[in-house]
């Protein structure tokens, strides 16, 4: 089927704009040979290409383009299928745009196209040259550093926390895994996580269970989490519990043995945040916002957490606001590389920061997907690339630091 990918990159700055010429040219054989076709346009500072043809062979000189040492922070921009090929002529053509007047410069590429319609009929493709040729988009282009530009050093000196205290349940135990602000080398909150006393994760924990066991596991877990971060020494720090949300309404005492819990422990209720995962939270929204406002009530946090996992996306902030939401790595996940995770984060970001809704990003595992993140305005970070879950302890949190240029 006739493929199309477009992508953005920035040219490194060791890459003459003569040497481009013979790149193109070396280009052009490849990809007549594989059927693909486009148009590879240069503004100075970054690239914009639309490859079409077989999608094998699309993909294959992608991924190809992907390891070219000649651009980074290649971003796909789009890809789609379509009857025809916009740009059929060459294997690949390259267009200066600085070499045409500004007003004439889309017609001059567009021009240069084979498609029956131009922008008639509002072609995603040939709309996103649009918004490349005249730039408008380009408070959105992050150039990143190469992942490599950071260091990640596991720091002794800067221990913020205590150890948790070991837990006295035969049933359950927790891991801890920090939220940190990378760049103020602040822990924000501490995350815990169920275990079972020999370590295994929640899945199995919960698999064994019927019925309302389950909401009781759930909820009576939470006082060992309380009492292990009771050795914690939280300041300023939240500490943050997942809870299903039918276990507060399966159990209606439950916010009271939370709260007695908190307070056994030397916590304060304020300083807990709740999160709920996003798809339980659709399933059952009447039962969920009942429990919510009993959590409030109680001065306790609610967090969603799993953002965008759960296919209601935005619409349920719509319906319900969080005190924060924390996203999740499906969508986060090389989220330096693509066009479409980028702009859905955007827009998170944009309506949370309508809303005072606290964003956080979890599961980061690269530097290149926290440098976007952070770029993006995300300050707070939970993942293995700073610090992996710790079963009945706090793990070292390795900071960032950057590399001094060579
Ligand atoms: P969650 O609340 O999103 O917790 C983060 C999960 O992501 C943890 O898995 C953690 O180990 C994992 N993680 C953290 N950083 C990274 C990373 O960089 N990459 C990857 N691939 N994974 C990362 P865990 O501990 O297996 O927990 C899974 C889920 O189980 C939690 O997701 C939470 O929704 C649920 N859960 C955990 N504890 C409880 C609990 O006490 N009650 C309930 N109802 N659910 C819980
Ligand atoms: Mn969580």
């Amino acid at each position: 089927m006739l493929t199309t990918i477009i992508y953005r990159s920035h040219i490194c700055d060791n890459v003459s704009v003569k040497s481009l010429e013979e790149m193109v040219a070396g280009a052009n054989q490849i990809n007549s040979r594989a059927n693909v076709t486009g148009i590879l346009l240069f503004n100075g500072t970054h690239f914009f290409q639309l490859l079409e043809g077989p999608e094998e062979n699309v993909m294959e000189i992608y991924r190809h383009i992907c390891r070219d040492q000649r651009h980074y922070n290649v971003v796909e921009l789009l890809y789609d299928y379509a009857p025809a090929r916009r740009f059929g002529k060459a294997g690949m053509e390259l267009f200066d745009l600085r070499q045409s007047e500004k007003e004439e410069v889309l017609q001059v590429v567009l021009d240069k196209g084979t498609s029956k319609y131009q922008l008639t009929y509002n072609d995603r493709a040939l709309q996103f040259f649009r918004t490349f040729v005249e730039a408008t988009e380009k408070e959105n282009y992050f150039e990143i550093p190469a992942g490599d530009a950071w260091e990640f050093v596991p720091d002794d000196e800067v221990v913020q926390l205590g150890a948790p205290l070991k837990s006295t349940s035969t049933e359950y135990s927790f891991a801890f895994q920090p939220i940190i602000d990378p760049l103020t080398r602040e822990i924000a909150s501490v995350e815990a996580l169920l275990r079972t006393p020999d370590g295994g994760g929640p899945q199995a924990y919960f698999a064994g269970m019927q019925g309302d066991e389950v909401y009781l596991a759930d909820l009576h877990s939470k006082k060992v989490a309380f009492a292990m971060a009771g050795g914690l020494n939280l300041h300023e720090q939240a500490l943050s519990v997942n809870l299903l949300p039918m276990t507060l309404v399966k159990i209606p005492e439950a916010v009271d043995v939370l709260l007695a819990g908190i307070a056994t422990s030397g916590l304060v209720p304020e300083q807990i945040i709740v999160e709920f995962t996003e798809g339980e939270v659709i399933s059952g929204f009447d039962a969920f916002t009942g429990a919510v406002r009993q959590l409030k009530a109680a001065g306790i946090s609610v967090a969603i957490d799993h953002f965008g996992a759960g296919f209601a996306g935005l619409q349920l902030l719509t319906q319900f606001q969080p005190d924060r939401i924390k996203i999740n790595r499906e969508l986060i996940k090389d989220v330096h590389t693509s066009g479409p995770r980028q702009a859905v984060i955007q827009a998170i970001i944009k309506c949370c920061h309508s809303l005072e809704i606290a964003v956080s990003a979890v599961g980061v595992e690269k530097a290149e997907e926290w440098m976007w993140l952070e770029s993006a305005g995300i300050s707070q970070f939970q993942g293995h690339l700073f610090a992996r879950p710790a079963f009945d302890q706090i793990p070292q949190v390795a900071w960032p630091e950057k590399k001094a240029d060579l």
